[in-house]
């Protein structure tokens, strides 16, 4: 008895609930598969729209969607961003009292609630999925489970989560439910396991790619100056900053010292009790605090829009996890940048790790583990050493070609030129050559050294002062000489040991470049410009005034209700505000991410701002209607009306569960506005729960009239149905008869 809202209206819905007004690449084709109840496979990477592709759906169609999440954080930030729009959206989880969680449950049954999130470990419970769903699928009915983080399923992902394996006894149980899967980062190996995983059917992929154009990748080597280098980023970053580091000793470390020089930095790591590090998490996400120094932990669940920074302190263990993880920079598709900063050592650090990867039971190596953390590394190497356009090196490990010269990574930006180094490289091997003839091995430190003919007491005691390659490197820095020893370990013309200890040893190819069959190239690290942030188009400054009142206003609303100020409007709403400077409701409410409850919660406040703003530098406030928002009268259906902001008011509060009277109430309407609201709902095709406006063996009689008379009067109807049917119930089942007809 539910009419699936016809396809012309996804963009109307999608201004009045999420305030935009046309879909990105991609989604309507997904929304479109979601409705017609068929599984989906979305991959849309960070900030490319991807949770609207099931938000939607699930409030077009009857009954609940389930929301699979698999980190707390997430699902809160998720359902208090659902919720500032006006959707019906609540979570379920450990974080609740059990007073709170049963009348959430109990809400649920009531119908009040179209998205309902939960944990992977509690759906699959015993008395969620034995006792609770089948009262759900039985009172409201289940529309789809939509599966997000879906990559946590397989083994060949970054994020294996055993649990979501065992979500395949979904399709078992509720065969006819759809299911939709949904990452930001998945591999085609990835994708091929998601599939089989969860046993979707012959479902609508959509593959968006993953480029983030609004990206700035780039790589520095670690030097002596790497943390004021670090430091200066920071402080000249334009908004908030995250900064990655491999263990919680450097996480503390790092954010001790910022703070000593005046940089306002919090810790997040895993070693914090869970009480410091989500007050840490709520600083950082409700711009209380710009800069977090985090393990990779951090952030997963953050859905942080406007952060204009991610800097790897230290290297991070895959590429596909430092895609998730820089990728947390510029989700507002405003440009940001990633910065890695690439030092030997750590990789170093990372050997030693996996190199821990025992069985704890027996403590022999994991050797499949292992080998699997050591191609990744090598990855990661790889793509930090490359010298071709950073984004070509990423996308290709997601499958996907890029042609490079993407003119925002530093190796499109800033070529490295490849210069010779055979005379250089022979040295430096030579050097080594006669160690190892008198039967020692030296690092890379002492080398330089002996050529740079250091009188260190170590040097002159060993009598290496009598070596021939004693002093003949006195021409280049030892900066200089780092660098060509780095490229021939990593060009594999010179091995470094591997038993713990760094010192270098020559193999086949070291021969090959002494005896001059082998030239040496070098790429050549030149002091590049470091002021790499790209920041906005910057307006005139009368706009960047009025953005700064804009975003104060913003962030005391939001210290008001506790939520993080994106949560009200994003950067880029606030800005498009600053330009336009709209002072009327229809103006203020064309603006992208404006929709009608944002509209009706801060318009005022906003068009408030910018009027006083326009009065004090002399402007005309000419059109404003700022003050208290007069009733819209309701159209009268006869006049064929179309859907409007206030009739979709009204759909959102029926899709809630409340009743006919109920929402005359809470709107100030009269009952009949109400009415005939749904009438021309119902008749346009929108979901409007019949069923619970007109008992099922009514509707059936009065429908049965209207197809047997084929008359379109309600009194000719109440005649023959008889007076104990109300007109209402008459006009509700007739809009539903025309939309048929
Ligand atoms: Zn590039």
């Amino acid at each position: 008895m539910n009419p699936i809202a016809a396809d012309t209206h996804y963009e109307t819905y999608l201004k009045h609930y999420f305030g935009y007004d046309s879909f990105r690449f991609g989604q309507r084709d997904i929304i479109e598969s979601a409705m017609n109840d068929r599984d989906v496979l979305v991959l849309i990477p960070t900030g490319g729209g991807k949770s609207l592709c099931f938000q939607l759906p699930a409030l077009l169609k009857p009954g609940l969607t389930i929301v699979v999440s698999p980190l707390i954080a997430l699902m809160q930030d998720q359902v208090q961003q659902l919720e500032t729009n006006g959707i019906a959206a609540t979570y379920l989880n450990s974080t609740l009292s059990p007073q709170e969680s049963r009348e959430r449950s109990r809400n649920v049954l009531a119908g009040k609630i179209k998205l309902l999130y939960v944990a992977p470990e509690r759906l699959l419970s015993d008395e969620f999925s034995m006792d609770f769903l089948p009262q759900v699928q039985a009172s409201v009915g289940v529309s789809a489970f939509a599966i997000d983080e879906a990559h946590c399923v397989s083994e060949w992902g970054h994020d294996f989560r055993p649990e979501y394996r065992r979500l395949a006894t979904l399709r078992s149980q509720y065969p006819n439910v759809p299911i939709w899967a949904l990452t930001a980062t998945a591999t085609e190996r990835v994708r091929a396991d998601i599939v089989a995983q969860l046993q979707l059917r012959d479902p609508f992929i959509q593959v968006s790619s993953f480029n983030r154009p609004n990206l700035y990748y780039e790589v520095r080597a670690k030097t002596r100056n790497t943390y004021d280098d670090m430091r200066s980023q920071v402080e000249k970053a334009n908004g908030p900053v995250i900064i990655y580091c491999l263990s919680r000793k450097r996480v503390e470390e790092v954010a001790a010292k910022l703070v000593k020089d005046g940089v306002k930095a919090i810790p997040y790591h895993a070693g914090m009790n869970n009480e410091d590090r989500s007050r840490n998490q709520n600083r950082f996400i409700r711009d209380d605090v710009r800069v977090i120094v985090a393990t990779i932990a951090f952030g997963m669940g953050i859905n942080k829009p406007d952060v204009r920074l991610v800097i790897h302190y230290d290297l991070p263990k895959n590429i596909e996890g430092y895609y998730q993880e820089s990728g947390r920079a510029g989700r507002d598709s405003e440009p940001a940048v990633c910065t890695l900063y690439y030092g030997v050592s750590d990789i170093k650090t990372i050997e030693y790790i996996i190199a821990q990867k025992v069985d704890p039971v027996t403590g022999k190596p994991l050797e499949e583990e292992q080998r699997i953390a050591k191609q990744q590394l090598r990855r990661v190497i790889n793509y930090s050493e490359a010298l071709e356009c950073r984004r070509t090196v990423q996308l290709s490990y997601f499958g996907e070609s890029f042609a490079g010269n993407c003119e925002t990574c530093d190796n499109c930006r800033f070529p490295k030129p490849l210069e010779e180094r055979t005379i250089e490289a022979q040295k430096f091997i030579s050097c080594i050559a006669r160690f190892s003839q008198k039967g020692q091995n030296y690092g890379t430190k002492y080398t330089i050294d002996v050529l740079r003919g250091s009188k260190e007491k170590r040097i002159l005691v060993n009598r290496h002062d009598q070596l021939s390659t004693y002093g003949i490197g006195k021409d280049r820095s030892p900066d200089e000489w780092k660098m060509i020893a780095r490229s021939l370990i990593h060009q594999g013309l010179l091995d470094e040991a591997t038993d713990g200890y760094s010192v270098l040893q020559l193999n086949d190819l070291s021969w090959e470049v002494l005896k001059g069959s082998r030239k040496v190239f070098v790429a050549i690290e030149t002091q590049k410009e470091t002021t790499t942030v790209i920041s906005a188009d910057t307006d005139n400054a009368q706009v960047e005034e009025l953005l700064t009142k804009l975003k104060a206003l913003r962030k005391e609303l939001a210290d008001e209700q506790a939520v993080p100020p994106y949560i009200i409007f994003s950067n880029a709403t606030l800005r498009l505000m600053a330009q336009q400077q709209p002072v009327t409701r229809s103006k203020f409410l064309s603006l992208s991410g404006v929709g009608d409850r944002k509209m009706s919660q801060y318009g005022e406040a906003f068009m408030g701002e910018i009027t006083a703003f326009r009065e004090d530098n002399g402007l005309s406030v000419a059109g404003a209607t700022v003050g208290p928002t007069k009733t819209i009268t309701p159209l009268k259906t006869e006049t064929r009306a179309h859907v409007t902001a206030t009739h979709l008011d009204t759909l959102g509060l029926h899709q809630q569960g409340l009743r006919i009277d109920d929402i005359a109430e809470q709107r100030d309407l009269r009952r009949g506005t109400v009415m005939s609201h749904l009438e021309l709902l119902l008749e346009n095709g929108y979901t409007v729960e019949l069923d619970r406006l007109v008992s099922r063996d009514r509707s059936a009689q009065i429908l049965q009239a209207f197809n047997q008379t084929k008359l379109d009067s309600l009194t000719a109807i109440r005649e023959i149905v008889g007076e104990t049917v109300s007109f209402d119930e008459i006009r509700l089942v007739r809009a539903w008869w025309r939309r048929k007809k």
